[in-house]
């Protein structure tokens, strides 16, 4: 029998017996798990889903809770982890927060992505000043209570109507564990038509057998109703459709609604995912279970016309991206996503190819790019492949060719029209030769005291002043603008005359700083740098303009030619 010592015991200790404050919110909540298998688009479901309750009027937010330690992906290789994404207000997140705002076109921030090593830090961090008064610190309930606080964030201010919750990783792993600990407490705390489960699974159709299985979803519901979870909606992704028979034997299997089994087949874009969440009713059934019934018919009149233009382009353009990271297709991912963008404004597909810029010699140059209609040197860092980019650019200016640098490739253009056109020999960015003779690229000078790696370097939004009468003016058909930031060097503005005399302008500055963020060449038909990332604001309805209009004159190139 339990002693009443025992009883008081539990009370004071077992979280879901103390009132927690963050419960008190205006939104409804939807967690989205995954299971069989990472990588089935658990952000792109997530996107969707916001964008389908978007267009029916409702607010949407979409948040990732990553399991990883990494405070943030900011100090991942590329290679691990993809891109990585930066937030207006200067948060260095995970690649599908990209997602998130190319479907919603409104922008994320700091609070839309955790991860496990921001939560611990900020348990940690109040361990030390004291804050837990003694109280031995334990995952259930500090950790999972800080989990909490911050999956309710978004929805306390009243600002959304709905917050998507994405849970990174597959159910069953070990690191997940504390975040589903959570998505059960919240669960059991909220009312039920205020938060709901979507997961999403796989159903392998083995050739041999001609047949579909669904026993590998079946095991990870399973699995994820073992620690208290119960998924409302199963959506499954699958190469073939799934008959009526499946998807009752998955309802009944897995416990839930028979018209809640969805299936998510294959797509030729991620763009048209929505309109198959349309068609699966996705939309209604989350509505139905969140009890929600002021909503519109959808209104996906802008992304209807993007989607036809997408997939009737009239002709093609051929772009080569020079980086160093070109093996992994995610490590560019805003890049790719904003030619998408941009080839369905200019009515063509945008063919890009990638070239490792370590490949590149002067010998080779005429060969490996001949044929294209436009070449991006990509943003990136450190000395690997940089003089591959340089002979790129060299390329692309005495050829005429359309030439847009990003970042690092904006440096890059820099140091080649130094070297080969001012005759600034050994000219180059002090983070490839701190020696150089002509450091045309310097360190910022607020980066000169910094020692730690993580969320240090400039980053976020900052404006940038266009002067009237140059291509940038052209582009962007005003003089103010705001655009994101993730870089620690900056043209030296010691030799920004000598530039001007030779020709390669200055056309767009920081106001308060007077930092250059644009360079071009008035001589070349399209030939410009930015230190920022205009990829970084590309969305479906509002594609960026440096991207439009670089197509735009690949199309020409590209017509010229023939
Ligand atoms: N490595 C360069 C810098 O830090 C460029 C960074 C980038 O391309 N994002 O300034």
């Amino acid at each position: 029998m339990i002693k009443v010592a025992h009883l008081a015991f539990l009370l004071f200790r077992v979280p879901f017996f103390r009132k927690n404050e963050a419960l008190k919110s205006m939104a409804k909540y939807i967690f989205v798990t995954g299971g069989v298998t990472s990588s089935l688009g658990k952000g792109i479901i997530a996107a969707s889903l916001a964008k389908l309750l978007q267009a029916r009027g409702i607010s949407a937010t979409i948040q990732k809770f990553d399991p990883y330690i990494n405070v943030d992906p900011g100090t991942l290789n590329p290679y691990e982890h993809g891109e990585c994404y930066v937030t207006e207000d200067g948060a260095e997140t995970d690649l599908d927060l990209g997602h998130y705002e190319r479907f919603l076109s409104t922008p994320t921030s700091q609070a839309n992505n955790v991860t496990t090593g921001r939560i611990y830090q900020t348990v940690i961090n109040k361990e030390r000043a004291g804050e837990f008064l003694g109280k031995t610190v334990q995952v259930v309930p500090h950790i999972t209570d800080e989990i909490k606080r911050r999956m309710m964030l978004l929805g306390v201010e009243g600002k959304y109507d709905v917050v998507i919750t994405e849970i990174g990783g597959t159910v069953g792993d070990i690191e997940s564990t504390p975040f589903i600990e959570t998505v059960r407490q919240i669960q059991w705390e909220l009312p039920v038509d205020d938060v709901m489960v979507v997961h999403l699974t796989l159903i392998p159709y083995l050739n041999a057998a001609k047949e579909l299985k669904t026993k590998p979803t079946q095991h990870s519901v399973r699995m994820l109703s073992e620690t208290g979870v119960h998924p409302d909606v199963i959506v499954c992704r699958t190469e073939h459709p799934l008959n009526d028979e499946i998807k009752r034997k998955i309802a009944l299997f897995c416990n839930v609604k028979a018209g809640n089994v969805i299936e998510s087949l294959d797509a030729s874009t991620i763009y048209e995912v929505p309109l198959l969440m349309l068609k699966e009713q996705l939309d209604l059934i989350v509505l139905k279970k969140l009890n929600i019934q002021k909503f519109n018919e959808p209104d996906l009149t802008k992304w209807n016309i993007f989607l036809d233009k997408l997939k009737h382009p009239k002709s093609t353009v051929n772009i080569r991206l020079i980086g160093k990271y070109i093996e992994l297709q995610d490590a560019y991912k805003s890049i790719l996503e904003s030619f998408i963008h941009a080839g369905a404004m200019n009515e063509v597909k945008v063919n890009v190819v990638n070239v490792h810029s370590e490949n590149l010699t002067p010998e080779n140059v005429n060969e490996q790019l001949s044929g294209l209609d436009g070449l991006l040197v990509a943003p990136g860092f450190g000395n690997r492949g940089i003089e591959g980019k340089i002979i790129a650019v060299q390329f692309a200016r005495e050829n005429k060719l359309p030439f847009f640098g990003i970042c690092l490739g904006m440096q890059m253009a820099v140091i080649e029209y130094a070297r080969n056109v001012m005759g600034l020999k050994g000219a180059h960015s002090v983070e490839m030769d701190p020696n150089t003779s002509h450091p045309v690229i310097d360190m910022m000078e607020e980066q000169k005291r910094i020692t730690m790696k993580g969320g240090t370097m400039r980053l976020g939004s900052y404006p940038c002043t266009i002067s009237k009468d140059t291509l940038a003016y052209k582009i962007y058909v005003t003089s103010e603008i705001s655009e994101r930031h993730r870089h620690r060097y900056e043209f030296n503005n010691a030799y920004l005359k000598a530039f001007t005399d030779a020709g390669l302008l200055n056309s767009g500055n920081n106001p308060a700083t007077g930092l250059v963020e644009i360079v071009e060449l008035p001589q070349h038909p399209f030939f410009i740098g930015v230190q920022y990332h205009p990829e970084l604001k590309s969305t479906v309805e509002h594609p960026a303009p440096l991207f439009v209009h670089f197509i735009e004159a690949a199309k020409k190139y590209a017509a010229q030619k023939k």
